[in-house]
């Protein structure tokens, strides 16, 4: 027997391997196998098919392994992989690397060891580093280069390593570890079992005058409810156990001995158990929304795909837990995608309170181990379950789905940029359910252009909600023309005098404010006022921006940092000045404006470990805090009854971007933003500071008109041919040297007009055309919507492969962003 082989790396095809007869049985499609591939590297491929055919022209390697009795992969994932992989222009492999936690997928790493009897050699000298490495194999036999390198804090670890190898001494070797560790608990159990009074009897003697261990047996027959003859027995850990006791280690060790208990390792979850709800209480819902229920409930019967356009605010979260009840009642599962973990900590909680237990989280904080577990799970359940999860939750191995819901389904961050597979989350997960045969339902506040634009012509069906629950109103809109403010003197600071006083007002009367800025950081300009010199990331074609509480100047893209330098690099005076405002300065000329108010800031720097988010989510719930400061990650989902202000310091840099998105982008944020102000009774009240009060985008945005706006951008796209009217390919080429770069992009750029004529625009240098020392060029390809895509992308395929030998293109990277977004 032969098992084709899907390996987590950039290869076009599946490798074949023999089966070794003692393993046929075990080894399914889906299974995972370890496998050699190269002269040594050992990999956990997955099985894709396995047949008779003896592969011809190289010599057939035996599978070494199979890691699982049970296969960890289902049968729609690898038809969905192979949609992304051909869809994305990717290879599987790409996909299966990013769609399995790393826990999953050990693979051979390299390890120096001694030999098994090793003596240290005669007649040579060891230098003193030589000396301390062997010492340190010599005690823990197998270790990585790195980990010699932690150990031993020599320098250069790979020199000396490399003459222990060259003179005999130590060995290089391959070794597999499997990465993922059940996480185990040590339980503390009575050697007698409940209801045995004879059993207990003995323990008690056995503890015989020892009044410390007398105590802790009462204590732990009190933890376990051992003698409450109707209660089923408790688990105590040991760790529990010592610390409800109070008794040492070595007492407890004692009475082990003694017979009195026993102490046990179990795997357990690293998920705490939850409150698990009797029967899911769902929220009443008003006529507009029992309205809307039954009507997608009914366009699911039509076509596979709705869209719910309901106006923020209006309880598009009580519709999706209805419909999830009703899937969970009849046994199938779902999965709830939400576009990041800003907004999964609010709907956790809204969902966890109906669901209970039969909810899974699965979201970009998570370690890989905790990954591990919830694939796990969900491959182990049959049963009704939900999955609330960010992108790459459409991985995990459902066994039937009977629902999938995308909410804010016009979000950007469900589109992964950076590393393959580009792919778009919300369009993988409508064809994940069309592969189970399920709906999916897609909601927003503001759709995606080509999304609406579906469902008015028909293809998706269309349920609108346009009013907020319980007669909340749409926030009033105030365009603030800072331009104006700063002429008469009115504005101070970034600071108009609407803002102002709208936080003043906001404040007195009880209310919370949250304001929105588009940049992280203090400052994002940093200029010598002598020379005009500026910093820039060494590795990117970038400005740092400084970030004053770590008074460092930071790279945004690849994290580059150095010290806001005292003196001008260049020319040597003390005269660097910073300029700009990014959330940290925001948040600090609020409080010297404000010195009463409590702020506090929501950005990537504040939310680096894995809770800070729900923290600041907390405080702000709880009013511990009055004005919430934030990027984007403060413009979605969120839902506080207090918010009555929002800000939005500079509209500008969202207006305006030289990309056939940028009005959509800054319709939908500044709709979001201002969806967070007013959702109760209150009415709210949105500022948004600008130096183009003009702008169309800000009108549609003071009167909460998306129909208006849809109508005003298809007309652009369809003039300048975008999307929905075309297919947009973007087509890049990167080289570690900017002429290889710009003349490789030439060639290609040439050969695709030989087929695709004017369709092709550019190569162009991108926004930002050097990240983490590559030199980027970009090329656009648009095809006309309802040509054959399948055919398009062979002909890529074939054109990439026709200029791959070229001498400028050999030694670049080409890759694809298919709907870039
Ligand atoms: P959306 O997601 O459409 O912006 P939400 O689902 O967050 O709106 O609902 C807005 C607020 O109204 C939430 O606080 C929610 O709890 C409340 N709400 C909406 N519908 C109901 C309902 N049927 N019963 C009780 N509260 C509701
Ligand atoms: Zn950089
Ligand atoms: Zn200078």
């Amino acid at each position: 027997m032969f098992a084709d082989i899907l390996l987590p790396l950039p290869l076009f095809s599946t490798y074949t391997y023999s089966v070794p007869v003692e393993m046929e049985g075990l080894l399914h499609v889906g299974s995972r196998v370890l496998v050699q591939f190269g002269k040594k590297k050992h990999y956990t491929g997955i099985v894709t098919a396995t047949h008779s055919n003896q592969p011809v022209g190289y010599e057939v390697k035996p599978v070494l392994e199979v890691l699982d009795s049970k296969p960890i992969v289902r049968y729609p994932q690898l038809k969905l992989w192979n949609w992304i992989a051909e869809y994305y222009l990717c290879s599987p492999g790409e996909v299966y690397k990013a769609a399995v936690p790393t826990g999953l997928k050990p693979e051979s790493e390299t390890v120096i060891s001694l030999d098994e009897d090793f003596e240290a050699p005669e007649g040579i000298k060891l230098t003193d580093k030589q000396s301390a490495v062997v010492a340190l194999l010599h005690a823990k036999k197998k270790l990585k280069i790195s980990e010699i390198e932690a150990s031993t804090k020599i320098k250069n670890c790979a020199r000396v390593v490399n003459n222990l190898i060259e003179m005999g001494i130590a060995n290089i070797s391959e070794r597999v570890n499997e990465r993922y560790r059940p996480k185990k608990v040590s339980f503390i159990e009575l050697t007698a079992p409940k209801g045995d009074q004879n059993g207990l009897r003995k323990c008690f003697d056995a503890v015989g005058r020892a009044p410390l261990q007398e105590k802790a047996l009462i204590s732990w027959l009190d933890m376990s409810d051992w003698m409450k003859q109707y209660a089923p027995l408790k688990d105590v850990t040991r760790d529990e156990f010592l610390a409800t006791s109070g008794i040492s280690p070595a007492v407890l060790r004692a009475m082990i001995d003694k017979g009195v208990f026993r102490q046990e390792k179990r795997v357990v979850s690293r998920f705490a158990p939850s409150l698990s709800t009797e029967a899911p209480v769902l929220p009443t819902l008003s006529s507009a929304q029992n309205a809307a229920l039954a009507q997608i409930k009914e366009s699911f019967t039509k076509t596979p795909i709705t869209l719910l356009h309901g106006v923020t605010g209006s309880g598009k979260t009580e519709i999706y837990s209805h419909l999830i009840n009703s899937v969970l009642q009849a046994g199938n599962q779902v999965l709830f995608l939400v576009p990041e973990i800003s907004l999964t900590t609010q709907l956790t909680d809204r969902l966890r309170r109906i669901f209970g237990d039969a909810l899974l989280i699965y979201h970009s904080k998570f370690s890989d181990t905790e990954r591990v577990e919830v694939w796990k799970r969900v491959l182990e359940s049959n049963g009704p379950l939900i999955v609330l999860g960010v992108r790459s939750s459409v991985f995990l191995p459902f066994a039937h789905l009977g629902l999938v819901i995308v909410d804010e389904e016009h979000e950007a961050s469900f589109k992964q940029y950076d590393p393959a597979p580009r792919y778009n989350a919300r369009d993988a997960a409508t064809v994940l359910a069309s592969m189970h045969g399920c709906p999916t339902l897609l909601g927003s506040a503001t759709p995606s252009v080509e999304t609406y634009y579906k469902a008015t012509t028909g293809k998706y069906s269309l349920v609108t909600l346009s009013e907020r629950f319980n007669g909340a109103t749409l926030p009033a809109v105030e365009i603030v023309d800072m331009r104006e403010q700063r002429k008469k003197k009115l504005a101070k600071g970034i600071f108009s005098q609407p803002l102002r006083l709208a936080t003043k007002e906001t404040v007195e009367e009880g209310g919370q404010g949250i304001i929105f800025q588009n940049r992280r950081g203090f400052a994002p300009v940093v200029v010598c006022q002598q020379c005009g010199w500026t910093p820039k990331c060494h590795n990117c074609d970038v400005s740092l921006i400084y970030h004053k509480n770590t008074d460092l100047l930071r790279c945004h893209y690849c994290g580059f940092c150095q010290p806001l330098p005292k003196m001008c690099p260049a020319c040597g005076q003390n005269s660097i000045q910073v300029f700009g405002y990014g959330t940290e300065r925001i948040a600090e000329e609020f409080q010297t404006e404000f010195p009463k108010l409590r702020i506090s800031r929501m950005d990537l720097d504040t939310t680096r470990n894995k809770d800070d988010h729900q923290e600041i989510i907390e405080e702000f719930a709880s009013q511990k805090t009055d004005i919430l400061v934030g990027t984007q990650m403060v413009t979605k989902g969120l839902d506080f009854e207090k918010v009555r202000m929002v800000g939005v310091i500079n509209a500008d840099t969202l207006l305006n971007f030289p990309d056939f998105r940028s009005n959509e982008r800054a319709f939908n944020m500044l709709e979001q933003v201002s969806g967070r102000a007013g959702r109760r009774q209150e009415s709210g009240k949105v500022i948004i500071q600008t130096t183009k009060p003009d702008d169309p985008v800000l009108q549609f945005v003071t009167r909460h008109d998306y129909q208006g706006f849809f109508n005003s951008e298809i007309q652009e796209r369809h003039r300048y041919a975008y999307p929905p009217f075309t297919k947009v390919i973007n087509i890049y080429i990167k080289h570690r040297d900017a002429m290889s770069a710009d003349m490789g992009a030439v060639i290609l750029a040439k050969a695709l007009r030989n087929h695709f004529g004017d369709r092709v625009l550019g190569p162009e240098k991108p926004f930002v055309s050097r990240v983490a020392t590559w030199y980027i060029q970009s090329i656009m390809l648009k095809i006309e919507a309802g040509a054959s895509m399948k055919k398009v992308k062979a002909l890529l395929r074939s054109i990439e492969a026709s200029v791959a030998e070229h001498p400028q293109i050999k030694t670049s990277i080409i890759y694809y962003d298919v709907d870039p977004v």
